[in-house]
């Protein structure tokens, strides 16, 4: 059994990163931006937030951090998008959801130009991974899972996956990515009859509900490859990811772990993304 390392993995990204933006820094005197926005004082925004700009440091990202009262006004933080948009040393705009109940999050992510949604939340650029378009920015927590898969030789082509969840930043740009890798995907969710069934199918199961444990070993295929994408906080404090993980690990041939697994790689494909975005505006993209 593989315990597929997220966290290995995104660093060897961020190296890989960061060595392409030493060299564009030479040679062309600049290097790629990113904005991030948090309005009020969420705490698990905050760590996700800081972790965001730590993580921007650590490539040799340039970064700024906004970091608005709760109660700001929607104009105002229309606004200050609208500004970043302009601003030549911004590549990627990220405003940390969740927003306030009187802020539209919709009419903010649409706020965002498309050439700037490293996020890949905005419908354009939904649409077009739908589309099987290399040029979008794909959804960061999607785009990693595929980019581990593929990192760890985990054969998408033909194989049946089941997507657990089918909200617009994981389950459905998942969905559509895997379906671009040419596997045969099913999507469940909280009106889907026989789950476990379904489940059992999988050659790749990925988990993305937000229920601690949802995925025991019963529902799992000997040899399956599983990917957790929950983050759920247990009662004792701990992070538990929507997979049992003792006793599915002892069934699967591959697992990722919580924390560890997907979480670092979905910050990894933020940079992959802004740094996608630089490129593009200074048309350097077509030279890699
Ligand atoms: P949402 O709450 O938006 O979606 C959860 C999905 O799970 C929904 O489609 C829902 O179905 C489905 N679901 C809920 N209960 C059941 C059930 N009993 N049986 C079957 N399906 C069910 O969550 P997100 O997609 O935003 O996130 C999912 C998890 O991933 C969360 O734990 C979140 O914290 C984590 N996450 C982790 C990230 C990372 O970087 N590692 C990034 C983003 C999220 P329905 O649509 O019918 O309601």
């Amino acid at each position: 059994m593989t315990i597929i390392d997220g966290k290995q993995t995104s660093l060897d990204i961020r190296d890989e990163i960061k060595k392409e933006i030493d060299d564009l820094r030479e040679g062309t005197g600049r290097v790629p931006g990113l904005a991030v926005v948090q309005v009020g004082e969420n705490p698990a925004s905050r760590v996700y937030v800081n972790s965001k700009v730590r993580t921007c440091e650590a490539v040799g990202m340039h970064s700024e951090k906004y970091l608005l009262a709760k109660d700001v006004s929607q104009d105002e933080l229309v606004e200050l998008i609208e500004k970043l948009n302009r601003d030549e040393k911004i590549n990627g705009i990220l405003v940390q959801l969740p927003l306030p109940k009187h802020i539209d999050e919709e009419l903010i992510t649409e706020t965002i130009s498309s050439e700037k949604d490293v996020d890949g939340f905005k419908a354009e650029n939904l649409g077009r991974i739908l589309m099987g378009e290399e040029d979008c920015f794909k959804s960061c927590t999607p785009y990693g899972i595929i980019e581990l898969l593929k990192r760890y030789n985990v054969e998408l082509s033909g194989a049946d996956a089941v997507v657990i969840g089918r909200s617009n930043i994981v389950g459905k740009p998942l969905a559509a990515l895997l379906i671009n890798e040419s596997a045969t995907v099913t999507v469940c969710h909280s009106r889907t009859k026989e789950l476990a069934e379904k489940v059992k199918q999988a050659d790749i199961v990925i988990a993305a509900v937000g229920i601690k444990g949802f995925v025991t070993a019963d529902m799992v295929k000997e040899g399956a490859v599983v990917i957790d994408v929950g983050i759920n906080r247990g009662e004792d404090g701990k992070l538990y990811g929507d997979v049992e993980f003792d006793g599915v690990s002892k069934k699967a041939k591959a697992i990722t772990p919580v924390p560890g697994g997907v979480g670092p790689m979905t910050i990894a494909m933020l940079m992959k993304n802004t740094l996608k975005s630089f490129k593009k505006y200074q048309n350097l993209d077509k030279k890699n």
